[in-house]
């Protein structure tokens, strides 16, 4: 077959056609990549290479120059809110929350930031002002949770318990402990103000919202106590045991207190050393040591202390004992005794304390609520020793 030279005047047509498309397709990337600006892929370098300050320099850029970026504003007002900036989330979603050109959703987004900026800031009265506007926007949930917060922090426990409610009704996730526990501080109050009809009836309530609350069991008792009815105090602090024994060791001295009142401090403290064989804990322990050193003096104190370290061997029972044994010690003795207890002393500081299941808060006194994470109940009374069975 005959090779047709006139194909070879195509070519350049081809290679021009060719060129051509390129150029378009060029076109179009530049125009693109011009819509954002440089300042832009500044940022996301930044961000890439980990210089969060240069990053967000870089993007507050961009918001000046296109003011249209609307995503950009809130993500970088989340981002000053992560770093503690609050001022600048402030301003930003102040901004946002008043432009009028942008829609009714977006709007209330930034009000619910805003709210979340000024609670961070402590700012309670505006973020529960910018949280009421939302009460009734599909953020109504987070908004319920962000009040109920705020509704704790400034004690006011009425209102506190109507959010807990509102919030259980729609997420039909059981508030109930927690309302028993707002109770149980509107009791407090009422202890404090010297009215004992209106305590009681707190304490009701907390029981029908939760019927192991063990600190309106507590408190009930606390109640009959202040008026000096010591053996309806006692009936309630001994219900405890069949709620939770672990709390036992919050009324142990309280029990003591009431059967001394009633000058029957012997049958307390059989009641108590009852528990402490049942149920071991160092604050029991702690308790009936205490007593018996008062009651029968350092040698009977420190006969128990021995026949409980050999039942229940701890590092604090050991404290206790070197206590005792101090106290009756000859003087030569004494220095090698008070060296061995402050080293015993220096180990147990830690093995002392409460401990937070939730976020691992610790702290020398028990707390209902813990005061690192607010979870309530999130504290048990038992001590880090026996918890993580450093005896063992
Ligand atoms: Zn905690």
């Amino acid at each position: 077959m005959e090779f047709e030279w006139w194909w070879l005047l195509s070519l350049p047509l081809f290679f021009g056609l060719g060129w051509v498309a390129a150029r378009i397709d060029l076109r179009q990337l530049l125009s693109e990549s011009r819509a954002l600006p440089r300042s832009y892929f500044k940022g996301l370098d930044f961000l890439l290479k980990e210089q969060p300050d240069k990053a967000i320099e870089a993007f507050i850029e961009v918001v000046k120059v296109d003011p249209q970026t609307v995503e950009l504003h809130f993500a970088l007002g989340n981002l000053f809110r992560r770093r503690g900036e609050l001022d600048r989330a402030i301003r930003m979603h102040q901004n946002l929350a008043q432009r009028e050109d942008l829609g009714d959703e977006q709007k209330l987004q930034a009000l619910l930031e805003l709210g979340q900026d000024y609670l961070k800031a402590g700012l309670l009265d505006r973020a529960e002002e910018v949280f009421g506007k939302l009460s009734d926007s599909p953020h109504r949930e987070t908004v319920l949770r962000h009040l109920l917060d705020i509704y704790q922090q400034e004690k006011d426990w009425s209102k506190a318990i109507a959010a807990a409610r509102n919030l259980a009704e729609r997420t039909g996730h059981s508030l109930q402990k927690e309302i028993a526990q707002f109770y149980c501080e509107l009791a407090e109050g009422c202890l404090l103000d010297t009215d004992p009809d209106g305590a009681k009836r707190y304490l009701q309530e907390a029981l029908q919202s939760h019927r192991q609350c063990m600190r309106a069991t507590i408190l009930l008792g606390d109640v009959a106590a202040s008026a000096g009815q010591w053996a309806e105090a006692i009936n309630a602090w001994k219900r405890i045991e069949s709620q939770d024994p672990a709390y036992l060791a919050l009324v142990a001295e309280k029990l003591l207190d009431a059967h001394r009142a009633l000058g029957k401090e012997e049958d307390g403290l059989r009641l108590v050393r009852g528990y402490l064989e049942r149920y071991p804990s160092l604050d029991l322990m702690d308790v009936v040591f205490q007593t018996t050193l008062a009651r029968e003096g350092a040698a009977a104190a420190y006969r128990w202390m021995r026949d409980e370290l050999r039942r229940t061997p701890t590092l604090l029972g050991l404290d206790r004992l070197l206590e005792a044994q101090l106290l009756e010690a000859p003087l030569d003795r004494r220095r090698d005794l008070e060296l061995i207890r402050n080293l015993v002393r220096h180990h147990t500081r830690n093995l002392a304390l409460y401990c937070c299941d939730h976020c691992g808060f610790k702290a020398r006194q028990f707390y209902w609520r813990c005061p690192a994470c607010g979870g309530w109940e999130t504290c048990p009374p038992r001590r880090i020793e026996e918890r993580e069975g450093v005896a063992a």
